[in-house]
């Protein structure tokens, strides 16, 4: 089918990543990486530059502030070639170093900065305030009254959770940051749908829970699970351990068909206000479970008309109907 999984082969090419974590374990080696990036010294073509910027030996070395030889060629050896390459020019970084340096931008800058805020727009679930906070970049959405979203999944009263770049957060307003935040997430979930990891590009692998007897009335959680969702999926990379635990429902709204039949809707799910799709979800969205094979069905109501997804223990997309009655 043609929403099916992608599943790319993905190589960490020629480094494990004990090695990696080794080469980059040390302050001259990132140093030169600094540089380099300062210096825009990159691949022609990579990103918008059609001229190969590249250092010399000498100048790469004078803008690092080492002035042993020896040691500068020891440490810049180690970097060659997986994150820096050397070329006839002089040396510049690989799409490898590229990545260092654009991870440690995305990740600095916060250690001292409160992120702490009331939000402009109240809780989606019953309208109280709610509050920001940030930590271990992380951005934390809690409510000041009601359980939160996700029952005894989360602490008590998050509406939501999501690792977010500190760099991100710069002029930014809480509520901004929660919309970018959100938006990431449902990019995330549209990845996972089809297979792939966001973070690496590595295969997801994916696992179901349900709970059997679930009772949950008016938002409440089931005095069982401890959550307001029966069915639980977990995906996972296989390669970087990038992973995320999430009520099916949530996952499913990532699919391509989702995502289309939605936007006929008047719903972008890929960048939905919070209140959008807690309402969905509540009161658009029904899911239920077979066994022999097992199956996860999932109707999104609209309009006139209802999508229906089916999905496998694994989260693979097996049925799909996009034009089943309501
Ligand atoms: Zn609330
Ligand atoms: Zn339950
Ligand atoms: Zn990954």
């Amino acid at each position: 089918m043609s929403d099916a999984r992608l599943t790319p082969d993905v190589e960490l090419n020629g480094i494990s990543p004990d090695e990696a974590f080794a080469v980059l374990g040390n302050k001259t080696r990132l140093d030169i990486i600094r540089v380099l990036w300062h210096a825009d010294a990159a691949h022609k073509y990579d990103e918008v530059s059609d001229v190969a910027e590249t250092l010399s030996f000498t100048d790469l070395r004078r803008e690092a502030d080492i002035d042993d030889n020896g040691r500068f060629n020891y440490h810049l050896s180690r970097l060659v070639p997986h994150f820096v390459r050397q070329t006839d020019d002089g040396y510049r970084l690989s799409g490898a170093g590229k990545q260092i340096a654009r991870t440690v931008i995305a990740i600095s800058g916060t250690d001292d900065l409160d992120f702490s805020a009331d939000l402009e727009q109240p809780c989606p679930l019953c309208d109280a305030p709610m509050t920001v906070s940030y930590e271990d970049q992380w951005l934390r959405v809690r409510c000041t009254e009601c359980a939160g979203q996700f029952g005894e999944e989360t602490p008590y009263g998050s509406v939501f959770l999501s690792n977010y770049p500190a760099a991100a957060l710069t002029d930014r307003t809480a509520d901004e940051a929660l919309t970018i935040g959100f938006y990431r997430c449902m990019l995330d979930n549209a990845y996972f749908m089809k297979g792939i990891c966001r973070e690496c590009g590595g295969s997801i692998s994916a696992s179901v829970s349900v709970c059997s007897d679930h009772e949950s009335h008016a938002g409440d959680s089931c005095a069982r699970c401890g959550t307001r969702s029966p069915v639980w999926a977990t995906q996972r990379c296989e390669t970087c351990g990038f992973a995320k635990r999430l009520p099916v429902e949530v996952f499913a709204l990532g699919l391509t068909p989702a995502i289309s039949f939605l936007n006929e809707q008047g719903i972008d799910v890929l960048a939905p206000s919070m209140d959008e799709i807690v309402d969905l979800l509540d009161n658009g969205v029904e899911t239920a479970v077979s066994e022999d094979p097992f199956r996860v069905t999932i109707t999104i109501r609209g309009d006139a008309r209802a999508l229906e997804v089916s999905l496998d223990d694994e989260m693979d997309l097996v049925g799909l109907n996009r034009d089943a009655s309501e």
